[in-house]
């Protein structure tokens, strides 16, 4: 008589600490397994199992655990090489939404970088929001002024403070249940965002994204953290150190989703670069005045940039 094969478990890889996987079966009950054959050869190009996969695990007689299976994604957040050298690297996969965290203050937002961080998502056709946090210490007014070109872009904006709560459930209901990449420069309030959303999280101040710097390369891998309220918030660690992540210049005109309705009216139809070409509806849009002027400039610059 044979065995019944023993069951395998579906999970999600919450994060991997030296080729040990960390996979979440259920509320507050998390596996660690390894690689097993196949997978661990295919594992070598270093992105075949990443945070947010969604796996199956094997349990062995002598209690180990592997993983022996691995769910084609949904979605991915991937870095792609600059120059269209090697193929692009997963950071975490099967993600929902990007939300980005800027303080309305200290420190003052630097809009050019959250311009990049939403040309990232865009990327990887991923939805973000942007939270801008510390509204405490500005008046809300202002803020909203500030960050309304994003709104006009189509990105929801929602004002929290983690400090006073103002705007808290609202922070939650946009996450809760759904699988998001958390980022934003430090200092903008992440950590304390959490801990306010998932008191018992107990994150140090600072402990998101919290990059070791070991050299000019060092990249920390994801981790996925569970939230009671259901789904996860992805900790990736140095998405803000890659720069533009290899985003094609021919691709930067389609990731200003504001710049898309109006690509057809420009007199070079999609082969306008909105830069300097003559009879550009893009540039007629920001003289006047409906498609923010210092956007416009942020896509001039990624244009420039040889990153
Ligand atoms: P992170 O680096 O993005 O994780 O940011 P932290 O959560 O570590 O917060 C950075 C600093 O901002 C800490 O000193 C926090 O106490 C402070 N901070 C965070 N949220 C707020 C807020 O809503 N209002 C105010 N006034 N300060 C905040
Ligand atoms: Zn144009």
């Amino acid at each position: 008589m044979t065995q019944p094969a023993p069951p395998r478990r579906k999970g999600t890889v919450l994060r991997s600490v030296g080729g040990v996987y960390e996979v979440e079966v259920g509320p507050n009950d998390v596996y660690e397994a390894s690689l097993r054959g196949r997978l661990k050869l295919e594992q070598r190009t270093g992105d075949r199992v990443v945070a947010g996969d969604h796996v199956e695990i094997l349990e062995h007689e002598d209690g180990s655990r592997t993983i022996e299976a691995v769910t084609p994604r949904t979605s991915e957040l991937a870095r792609r090489s600059p120059r269209g050298g090697r193929r692009a690297k997963v950071i975490v996969a099967n993600i929902d939404q990007v939300t980005i965290v800027f303080a309305a203050a200290h420190p003052e937002p630097r809009l050019r970088l959250l311009d990049r961080f939403l040309v990232v998502a865009e990327a990887n056709q991923l939805p973000a929001v942007v939270l801008v946090n510390k509204i405490d210490l500005v008046d809300p007014a202002d803020a909203a002024l500030r960050f309304a070109p994003y709104s006009a872009a189509g990105y929801p904006v929602c004002m929290v403070s983690a400090q006073t709560g103002i705007g808290l459930s609202a922070a939650k209901d946009r996450l809760c249940g759904r699988e998001t990449v958390l980022t934003g420069p430090s200092g903008a309030g992440k950590s304390s965002l959490l801990n306010a959303i998932q008191p018992g999280l107990g994150l140090r101040i600072g402990e998101v994204s919290e990059v070791v710097h070991k050299g000019r390369h060092t990249t920390v891998a994801a981790r996925l953290i569970p939230l009671e309220c259901g789904g996860h918030v992805a900790d990736t660690p140095g998405l803000r150190e890659l720069g533009l992540w290899g985003i094609d210049r021919d691709e930067l005109r389609e990731l200003f989703p504001e710049f898309l309705p109006l690509r057809l009216d420009c007199r070079f139809g999609r082969g306008c670069t909105h830069i300097h070409e003559p009879a550009c509806a893009v540039r007629a849009a920001v003289d006047a005045g409906s498609i923010d002027r210092a956007r416009w400039e942020s896509y001039a610059a990624m244009m420039l940039d040889d990153g």
